[in-house]
């Protein structure tokens, strides 16, 4: 009996492998490497003193897959696989609707030839859109998405709930993510973004190592106290956390199920500096650009839900947050690579 970890070498899921190791499950873990190394996976093991089973397979090759549901008791499912930067999605929008789109049809068809009808999915807050009201709770109404990224996630959802629909063998768990950032205690897994980073943390770290020079902050004309644009940032580790709790309500035949797993609370850019420096004893020198189109002034989140039904919530505050990702980039300045 193995839960199938698809995308597990990358920053979440490798997060999540360890997670479900000390909860006593076994892995087995999918990832093509597209965006990750084989490292974190041989580092996840050091951490848990635990065998990750590891197949180098794409969820599009329908043959691997089967391979794996063949040799493999696979009872569930987190799929974390996908593609993910956002302005790349805008350029490439055939390959990001192929690989996360056609991507999980493939694995789903698999998945029911095989009988294994328990999925959990990584979902995001994006598919809320410009939230009208915020915090954004799950009946927040989903909204436009701003990049085809985005829409993945959001048709992902559909896709998922209409195959539940139609089938109630399937239990189905999306998990919105807000801004995962942080890394695992140990400092020896962490995000490793190829390329100059796209997202707020990593760039942060990256100045504080050396490897970038100043951070630009993305417009201080918002809506908000300071300017800046608020978003609820969540440790992985909360993240990682999340999905183990999600497995105890899929092993409970839960049907259809969405949480939001945010903190609740919101953080300015601004403030996300400060809290670093704070953390760290590292300035951060930083300056003012034009606001990033696509943007929303504040997003966060309402995670009532999944405290009430599985029992899940944040542990860790923006402090800790920082001087996690900081420990993982101070001891890694170049990620994974030597
Ligand atoms: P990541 O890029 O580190 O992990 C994704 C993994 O999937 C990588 O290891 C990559 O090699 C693998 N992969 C991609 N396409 C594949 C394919 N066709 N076949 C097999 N493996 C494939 O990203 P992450 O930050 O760990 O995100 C994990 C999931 O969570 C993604 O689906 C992402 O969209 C979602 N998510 C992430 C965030 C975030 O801010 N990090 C927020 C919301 C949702
Ligand atoms: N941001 C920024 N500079 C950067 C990267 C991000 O000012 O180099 C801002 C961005 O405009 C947003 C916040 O930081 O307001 C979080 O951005 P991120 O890309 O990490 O997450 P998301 O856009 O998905 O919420």
């Amino acid at each position: 009996m193995a839960i199938l970890v698809t995308g597990g070498a990358g920053y979440i899921g490798s997060h999540t492998v360890v997670e479900l190791q000390n909860a006593g499950y076994d892995v087995v873990v999918l990832d093509n490497l597209s965006n990750a190394s084989e490292k974190s996976l041989e580092r996840v093991e050091k951490i848990t003193g635990k065998k990750v089973t590891f197949y180098k397979a794409d969820i599009l090759d329908r043959e691997a897959s089967e391979e794996i549901f063949s040799k493999e008791q696979i009872t569930a499912v987190i799929h974390f696989a996908g593609l993910k930067a956002v302005g790349e999605s805008v350029q490439k929008p055939w390959e990001y609707y192929n690989n996360n789109i056609a991507g999980t049809l493939t694995l789903l068809d698999v998945m029911r030839k095989h009988n294994v009808k328990n999925i959990i999915f990584s979902s995001s807050s994006t598919v809320y859109g410009t939230p009208e009201q915020i915090p954004v709770t799950e009946e927040t109404p989903k909204g436009e998405c701003t990049n085809p990224y985005g829409w993945t996630k959001s048709m992902l959802e559909q896709i998922l709930m209409d195959v539940q629909k139609a089938d109630s063998e399937w239990n189905v768990i999306l998990l919105r993510y807000f801004n995962p950032i942080g890394a695992h205690k140990s400092g020896t897994i962490g995000e490793n973004p190829n390329g100059i980073p796209n997202n707020l943390m990593p760039y942060i770290t990256q100045v504080a190592v050396g490897r970038l020079k100043e951070l630009g902050v993305f417009g201080n004309d918002y809506p908000t106290p300071d300017g800046t644009c608020i978003r609820d940032y969540i440790h992985v580790l909360d993240l990682a956390d999340g999905h183990v709790k999600a497995l105890k309500k899929i092993e409970e035949n839960a049907g259809l199920c969405i949480y939001n797993l945010g903190t609740g609370n919101g953080y300015s850019v601004l403030e996300v500096i400060k809290n670093f420096e704070e953390a760290t004893g590292i300035k951060i020198p930083y300056s003012i650009k034009p606001r990033r189109e696509g943007d929303i002034p504040a997003n966060y989140a309402n995670a009532e839900k999944a405290y009430n039904e599985i029992g899940w919530k944040a542990r860790y505050g923006i402090r800790e947050m920082c001087e996690d990702s900081w420990r993982w980039q101070s001891q890694n300045p170049n990620g994974y690579e030597d």
